[in-house]
This record gives C-alpha cells, sequence and structure tokens, in this order.
C-alpha cells in the first residue's frame, strides 16, 4: 500500500509564485510525516504546459511553446530542489508518456459514451481556463481573479457528460472528510446542489494541447488533459502504461491538496471523469486558503508580490517552513507580514527552541565534563517525562488529521514548559551544593531529553533545524530505528559525549 500525495500540477506561465510554495511545502511535510510514520509515500508534483494561456505567453516572448515549457519546468525543477522539497514523482504534462495516458483515458469515456459534439458558447478567462457562469453579473465582463476582459466563445467542442454523475458526486462531496475544510465542502455541496452541466474538453483554437484521436483540429482542454497527470506521474517509469495496472501502483490518491481556486475541478469534475473511465476517485481532498501580504491581495498591479526566492536566500528554509505550517491554520487564508514574520522567528525558533538547546548543553558540558550526566537511579523528575509524552501523542493525533499548525504548536508548547520546568527548577543555584548533585544530574538530563524529543518531533516539519538540534546532542537520531520507536523518554545515552556548541538559529533583524 502506497500513500499517494500530490500538488497542484502548477501551471507554467511563471516562475513559482509564494501560493504555490506555500502548498508544495504542505505536501512536503505531510509526505515526510507519513514516511517517518512508516508509509510507502509517492509525493507528486509538476507542471501542467498546455492551453490557450501558455500558447501566448510563448508567442509574446517570440519563442516556440515547448521551448518556454522547457524553460519553466527547469525552474520549477529547481526551485523545490532549493527548497529542499522531497518529492518523489515531477511529471510534465508536455511529455510522451502522459500524452498515452490522456489518450487511453479519453477512449474509456468515450467507451461509457460520455462524449458527445456540442457547441460552446460562453464567456472565458483565459487566465483561468474557464468559463464563467454568471458574466451578466459583472457589468464589465472582467475575471473577477484575473480582472482582465473575459473572451466570447462559439465553437463546436467535444463535450463530456458531467450532469449524468450528478447522484453519484452529490453523494460524494457529503461524504465526510472527503473535501476539507468544511467550508470548502459547503462551497463545493452548494454548486453541485444547483446542478451539474456537462463540461467541453476539446478546444479547437488551440494549437498546443495533447491532439484529440479521430477529431482533426481538436486538443484536448486544459484541465482535462492536467488533471491526468496525477495517474501518469504514477506510471511514468512503467513500460506498460495501461491504466489498468494503476491500482498496483498506488491509485487512487489519498490526498489532493490544492488552492480553493481550483476545487470544483478536483472534487467535481474530477471525480466524474475517473468514475466515467472505470477508476476510482480520490480519498480526500484539501483546499487551502489564499496568502495575503500585509492584509493585501498580491498583484503584479499593485507591485506588492513577495518573490519567494528573496525569502528563501534572505531567510533561509526552516523560518519561512515554520511561518507558513504554524501561523497559518490549513484551510484559512493567511497572511504575510514581514514584522510578524520576524517576531515569530525570533520567539519561537531563536529565543524559545535554540535557546532551550544553549542552555541545557552549555550546563550540561560546564557541570558534567562535556558529557550528558550519568545519573544514578530512576528518574526523579517525572513531571517534565509525562509533558513530553502528551507533547508527542498531541502531536501525531493533530498530523493525522492534517492540523499541521496545532501539531507544530504542541512542539513549542513542550519547548516553553521545557524552559519553565528550568527555571522553576534552577539548577545553577543547586549546584553550588554539592549534595545536590543527583538532584541537578536528573534535571540537566530531563531537559536534554526533552530537547532531543522536540529536535525529533521537528524532523517532518523543519528537517534542517531537526538535524543540527540532534547533532548538537551528539547525534542520536538512527534513520533504521522508527521515529515513533524514538519518541519514547529515556533515550538520550546517559554518559555521552556532546559536541562543541555552534549556534542552531540566528536571530532576524526586522527592516
Ligand atoms: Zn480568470
Amino acid at each position: 500500500m502506497s500513500f499517494v500525495i500530490t500538488t497542484p500540477l502548477y501551471y507554467v506561465n511563471d516562475k513559482p509564485h509564494l501560493g504555490s510554495v506555500y502548498t508544495t511545502i504542505i505536501c512536503d511535510t505531510i509526505s515526510r510525516y507519513k514516511r517517518l510514520v512508516g508509509e510507502n509515500v509517492i509525493f507528486i508534483t509538476g507542471v501542467d504546459e498546455h492551453g490557450l494561456k501558455i500558447q501566448r505567453t510563448a508567442t509574446e516572448k517570440g519563442i516556440e511553446p515547448k521551448t518556454h515549457c522547457d524553460e519553466i519546468a527547469a525552474i520549477f525543477n529547481i526551485n523545490w530542489k532549493n527548497w529542499s522539497i522531497s518529492f518523489d514523482k515531477f511529471i510534465r504534462t508536455s511529455s510522451k508518456d502522459h500524452e498515452i495516458v490522456v489518450k487511453e483515458f479519453f477512449e474509456r469515456v468515450k467507451d461509457s459514451d460520455d462524449i458527445y459534439m456540442g457547441v460552446q458558447k460562453g464567456w472565458y478567462c483565459v487566465g483561468c481556463e474557464e468559463f464563467k457562469d454568471n458574466p451578466e453579473n459583472s457589468p464589465t465582463y472582467k475575471c473577477p481573479i484575473h480582472q482582465k476582459n473575459l473572451e466570447w466563445k462559439n465553437e463546436e467542442n467535444l463535450f463530456f457528460r458531467l450532469s449524468k454523475y450528478q447522484q453519484e458526486i452529490e453523494k460524494l462531496v457529503n461524504t465526510p472528510s472527503f473535501i476539507e475544510p468544511i467550508e470548502r465542502k459547503n462551497e463545493i455541496k452548494n454548486f453541485v446542489s444547483r446542478g451539474l452541466k456537462d463540461f467541453s474538453i476539446s478546444r479547437t483554437n488551440v494549437s498546443w494541447g495533447i491532439p484529440v484521436p479521430g477529431y482533426e483540429n481538436h486538443t484536448f482542454y486544459v484541465w482535462f488533459d492536467a488533471l491526468l497527470g496525477y495517474v501518469s506521474a504514477l506510471n511514468s517509469n512503467e513500460t506498460d502504461k495501461s491504466l489498468e495496472r494503476l491500482n498496483n501502483l498506488g491509485w487512487p490518491a489519498d490526498i489532493h491538496l490544492i488552492g480553493k481556486d481550483i476545487l470544483r475541478f478536483h472534487a467535481v469534475y474530477w471525480p466524474a471523469m475517473l468514475i466515467s473511465a472505470g477508476m476510482r476517485v480520490p480519498q480526500k481532498i484539501i483546499g487551502h486558503g489564499f496568502l495575503t501580504r500585509e492584509g493585501q491581495k498580491m498583484g503584479k498591479s499593485l507591485g506588492n508580490v513577495l518573490d519567494p526566492d528573496l525569502l528563501l536566500t534572505k531567510y533561509g528554509n526552516d523560518p519561512v517552513r515554520w511561518y507558513l505550517i504554524k501561523d497559518i491554520s490549513l484551510g484559512n487564508d493567511g497572511d504575510f507580514q514581514d514584522k510578524r514574520f520576524v517576531d515569530i522567528i525570533n520567539n519561537d525558533l531563536a529565543n524559545t527552541i535554540g535557546n532551550l538547546l544553549n542552555r541545557s548543553t552549555s550546563m550540561s558540558r560546564k557541570w558534567f565534563n562535556n558529557k550528558v550526566p550519568a545519573i544514578d537511579k530512576e528518574f526523579n523528575q517525572k513531571s517534565l517525562a509525562s509533558l513530553a509524552n502528551i507533547a508527542t501523542e498531541n502531536f501525531i493525533n493533530h498530523f493525522e488529521a492534517y492540523k499541521i499548525d496545532l501539531a507544530a504548536d504542541e512542539i513549542l508548547k513542550l519547548a516553553i514548559n521545557t524552559n519553565l520546568y528550568l527555571n522553576d527548577k534552577q539548577p545553577w543555584k543547586l549546584i553550588k551544593e554539592e549534595s545536590n548533585i543527583t538532584v541537578v544530574k536528573d534535571i540537566i538530563y530531563c531537559v536534554l531529553e526533552s530537547t532531543r524529543i522536540i529536535g525529533l518531533l521537528l524532523l517532518p516539519i523543519l528537517p534542517e533545524l531537526s538535524k543540527k538540534i540532534d547533532s548538537q546532542l551528539g547525534l542520536i537520531y538512527k534513520d533504521e530505528i522508527p521515529w515513533k520507536k524514538q519518541l519514547k523518554w529515556g533515550i538520550l545515552q546517559q554518559g555521552s559525549t556532546l559536541p562543541k556548541p555552534i549556534p542552531i538559529i540566528n536571530k532576524l533583524e526586522y527592516e
């Protein structure tokens, strides 16, 4: 059994923006967690390359669409490596492998009698690659997302009989936990209850697309093609591409993590297409919110677009991950604020977690000859052990429910409690009396052990910081031993040597 998680296949109109980085980081964190608890994870990302918008962008640049796509796809690939994203598959929808899948899928849908020729009339947004429902409500005929004029289309297209699947889709979207969070689920339930309309799956004026077999001049509508990328990613290395074999390769996906703007495609159109082709539907769709900046929508015209590359160069991977994971509740909208970012990183990572590691290891080095103290008896200080156990349990429960902001919060709470414990016990006073040595050893051991667990809990969220904490405690983490086993209290080896101190996280300056 595999655990399959996907980001959207990003549109190659431009290099990754902060929203794509956000989605991908969340998928990365979930993938890392699932691997740690022993799942065979297949983390799929990639790029969606076809369609009118890309064709036009390439024309404006005076290059072939394929050349444009090669460039941007390479940028995405490098970007995810720079962000240490642990993806397993990177699919490009312009690949030959993908085309084979799209064509077989189309034949299956056709065999279900779900394809017919019709006339598509309506107002179209090229930016969204989508017909808009009620443009008459808008006096300007503009796309509410792109603020660009809609284009009137009147052409012969192939249609998919979505209306035939009304009942099945209604049942599906009402299935508990199929769509999360609840607000997203309600939006889709409302949309479906208004009645599903057939939608066109081919275009006759777009040359940059996969040709529809048997229909001259028709290429597949970009969404019909792109959604299938999740499937073709799974069998990209197989010689036999037949859809029949997909169940053995991990289909259906466990999670499609997407932005809320493309929920309809994933929670309605896509499952209906799959049912029509005799394939299983995904287990879960999580629709996350939008990111704003200092309370404002980001946009080129506003000139306030936050470049994720600059964030990465300036602050590094872990601080950005921590902010996006911990400060935004998955599913809700989030706001990126520079001051808040600096404050959170300094408070949580530098002052709380970093400082805890500094204090505990430096006391241990100083008083116990650069070693973890060896404690004589069973530990007397049970209180910290039970706090760590509770934090671990809560962390796992939150992660299993994809409440990863709450999981991150558990780590922080444990770090705060461990600092408080240290302040309360004041070992720096106790050490002055020779007779207190047993107690001090015990306190320091417990604080170091709690710090080790904090580092270990950070592993799926902030892999770099987690490794730094582990190395400062003497490299205790073992890849070959199950992660959950290593979360048990008492694994830190007594009397083991502590390495030379190295600062693990720098404080940020607010400019
Ligand atoms: Zn639009």
